[in-house]
């Protein structure tokens, strides 16, 4: 049933798509796998792009349902851009193939692998770990949680969308500036938020959030999946809370896509709190784009260490 509606959607999309082109849009059409991807090319782009982010924030970006919509933008895009790592290896590449737009394939102009210029942390040495159930095998893929990195992205997006749109060169480099200067102002802020709390030591449900720590000079301990995209089990849950009692660790941080169960039977064991953070744009209603998604985060996380640390 639902293949078929598929197939149906290619085919009325393909001919859209066709008229389209021939009609030669003013502004370039991006699609983005991510909202934080979508909210940066925004940033850029201004009202020189129309952007539809793919995966949304309430959603777990490794584990994402396709729409049948998601192909009918595919097909008409100019630009797609990605997080790369295999992040978005469930569920991108039967919509690549089904897309059938030669433009934004692996290695066409079309395409940015928004990974390739940023700060990658927890590359694996040695052996690939995919075969043991790790999510993560080039890599972790939650880069964009780090300022620096999505200021790289800024970077990258921007070059990307000069080359396919070179009449509007000055208009990207100035909105890159704008934006540059505003998180710029923002890092400030966060950093004096978080500068008390440099050296707690917390937990994660996944790994989504090595970049943002180590922005933030908190430190990872341990974390409620076994491994990245294994769910928790009772052996590893036992280990945790002994590790945490012995540490007296006291925050476990968990993305608002996860069943919180195991992470409350945690903090329960162990006198502590759960603090569910957005790992993404939309992922909490206040996170509305890229600058406010550290906004929040760091303002619920630098909350929730002042009651838990007293500090
Ligand atoms: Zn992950």
């Amino acid at each position: 049933m639902r293949m078929s509606f598929i197939r149906f959607s290619v085919i009325a999309v393909l001919a859209v798509a066709a008229s389209t082109r021939v009609a030669g849009a003013a502004t370039l059409k991006v699609v983005t796998t991510t909202e934080d991807l979508a909210s940066l090319t925004r940033e850029v782009g201004g009202d020189k792009v129309e952007v539809l982010g793919l995966a949304k924030g309430k959603q777990d970006p490794h584990n994402v349902e396709p729409l049948p919509s998601y192909i009918l933008a595919v097909s008409r895009a100019n630009l797609l851009i990605v997080v790369g790592r295999e992040l978005e290896i469930g569920w991108l590449p039967p919509l690549l193939t089904q897309s059938r737009n030669a433009t934004i394939q692996a290695g066409a102009a079309g395409y940015l692998d928004a990974s390739l210029t940023v700060k990658i942390l927890e590359i694996p040495q040695g052996q690939l770990t995919r075969a043991m159930g790790d999510v993560h095998p080039f890599g972790n893929p939650h880069y964009w949680l780090d300022p620096a990195n999505g200021r790289r992205i800024a970077q990258a997006i921007q070059a990307k969308l000069t080359q396919l749109d070179p009449a509007n060169k000055a208009y990207f480099a100035q909105r890159y500036a704008d934006f540059d200067g505003r998180l710029a102002a923002a890092e400030k802020r966060w950093d004096a938020m978080m500068a008390p709390y440099k050296g707690t030591k917390v937990v994660t449900y996944h790994r989504s959030w090595p970049n943002f720590m180590e922005r933030f000079g908190l430190n990872v301990m341990g974390y409620v999946e076994p491994k990245p995209g294994i769910p928790p089990s009772p052996t590893h849950t036992l280990e945790l809370i002994a590790d945490m009692k012995r540490d007296n660790v006291k925050l476990i941080v968990m993305e608002s896509y996860f069943d919180a169960k195991t992470p409350q039977k945690i903090a329960t064991e162990v006198g502590g709190k759960v603090v569910v953070l957005a790992p993404s744009v939309g992922g909490a209603p206040a996170a509305t784009d890229y600058i406010q998604l550290f906004e929040y985060n760091v303002t619920t996380l630098a909350a929730a260490l002042k009651a838990s640390t007293g500090k």
